[in-house]
């Protein structure tokens, strides 16, 4: 029997990777190989603390798969990071850059530590440590990490700097040379006036809202149509703004700390600014405080969870009662979950399509950074709405022509792009 906490995010990966290989004819070392990372990194590193006192840390970097170009994924700052959680996000990576057709491969990082314990010059000392020791791995030709949970622009600007310290020493050793533009295509998420992108912000939650209408269209649905959604950051917040501005009610909202309910819709916005004003989403805003748990199980049309992985599971998958799930966050949903939604004809818009926004327009960035480009808004968000309505497309005439979910469409879809770079 899984439960939350049990439940192995790379299991999950290696049981979707297998559903889906079953529809492309792939040799079978070709499987086996996409069954593990190429390349796994395990770090420690010492880190002084303003007390003085030097804590270890632990920390990780999966490099999954090169095939299509160099890794790429972000860095994640969290307290339960383990590796294979890790290789589980680089795996998803992988299969995600293949739907949306960016030339990348597949990686993911992490650090194990609670960043909210930090202070600001902590945090520095611990992402430049981290970052001395991937550097010799990383690289705009080789792989090109970005924020994930509880990392952000200015994260990335650390990495960039340690980044270009580390090069200095390499580069005596074997001749590297970069410009300084192309040096910060190490990293996407950057600052905009740091080399980062207009548009990467909310570029996922923007993807996810473009999947989202031309599925409404496909199957014909009509607004207000009712939306539930789990988390409240970088990807949370911005479709909840994005679905709410085109006339979906959002009836639910939550956060680490809480949900808040009303039937009658939130003002999204309004959660937004007690937010940023440092209030949590259950005290944001008229409505009835409920748990977690409870948000996921309302009468909603679209549910669409944007925190972490692993929350709708065997032990709530029953209980569900959204028609649509969007997964916003990478791996919301256990496998055998995904069978009960499948069972009960709820309609799964799987991570690897409905967040590949971000990783999309984190490619611009990082176009942009090596041509030495600079892109107007319209532009990004125009090749962004492009690229994800290609995917979508994609994925739904698979979906169609084969009977299979939408999961195992966009997989089925992503392992032909991949294989096809087999060497
Ligand atoms: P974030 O750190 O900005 O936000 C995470 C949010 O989830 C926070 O509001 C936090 O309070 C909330 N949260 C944590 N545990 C919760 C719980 N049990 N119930 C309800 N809320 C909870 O992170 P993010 O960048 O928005 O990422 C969210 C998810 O989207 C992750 O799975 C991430 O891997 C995925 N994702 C992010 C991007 C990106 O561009 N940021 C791209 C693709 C996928």
């Amino acid at each position: 029997m899984e439960n939350m906490s049990q439940v192995n995010p790379f299991q999950t990966a290696l049981t979707q990777l297998k559903a889906a290989a079953s529809y492309v004819e792939l040799d079978e070392w070709v499987v086996d190989f996409l069954s593990a990372p190429e390349r796994t990194v395990q770090l420690r590193f010492p880190v002084k603390m303003d007390s003085g006192e030097i804590k270890i840390f632990n920390g990780f970097r999966v490099q999954y798969n090169s095939w299509r170009g160099p890794y790429k994924g972000g860095i994640r700052f969290h307290p339960q990071v383990v590796m294979d959680e890790v290789k589980a996000l680089a795996f998803w990576m992988m299969i995600k850059n293949a739907v949306v057709d960016v030339p990348f491969g597949g990686g993911k990082g992490g650090v194990e530590v609670d960043p909210k314990q930090l202070s600001q010059t902590e945090l520095e000392r611990l992402t430049k440590g981290f970052t001395r020791l991937i550097a010799p791995v990383i690289g705009p030709e080789m792989d090109v990490p970005a924020p994930d949970v509880n990392t952000n622009g200015q994260i990335m600007v650390w990495l960039v700097e340690e980044y270009e310290n580390q090069l200095k020493v390499q580069s005596a050793k074997f001749k590297v040379e970069y410009t300084k533009n192309e040096i910060k295509a190490v990293t996407t998420g950057k600052p905009v006036d740091f080399g980062g992108s207009l548009g990467r912000e909310e570029a996922t939650g923007m993807g996810g809202f473009f999947v989202l209408e031309e599925l409404v269209k496909k199957l014909n649905l009509q607004k207000p149509l009712k939306v539930a959604v789990q988390g409240f950051g970088n990807v949370g917040s911005h479709i909840a703004r994005l679905v709410s501005d085109a006339g979906y009610t959002v009836v639910a909202l939550s956060d680490s700390k809480g949900s808040l309910y009303n039937p009658n819709g939130l003002d999204v916005k309004e959660v937004k600014r007690r937010k940023d004003d440092g209030k949590t989403v259950g005290e944001s805003s008229p409505g009835e405080r409920i748990t977690n748990e409870e948000l996921l199980e309302l009468p909603v049309d679209i549910l669409i969870p944007a925190a972490l992985e692993n929350v709708l599971t065997l032990g709530n998958a029953d209980k569900i009662r959204a028609k649509i799930i969007l997964e916003m966050a990478n791996g919301p949903t256990t496998a055998e979950a995904d069978e009960i939604f499948h069972k009960n004809e709820i309609m799964v818009i799987p991570d690897v399509l409905a967040n590949a926004g971000g990783v999309t327009v984190s490619y611009f960035e990082w176009y942009q950074n090596m041509n030495n480009e600079k892109w107007t808004l319209e532009e990004v968000n125009a090749k962004l709405k492009e690229k994800m309505v290609g995917a979508f497309e994609n994925t739904w005439t698979i979906h169609e022509e084969k009977h299979v979910s939408p999961r195992v469409a966009s997989y089925i879809l992503a392992l032909r792009r991949i294989a096809e770079k087999a060497p």
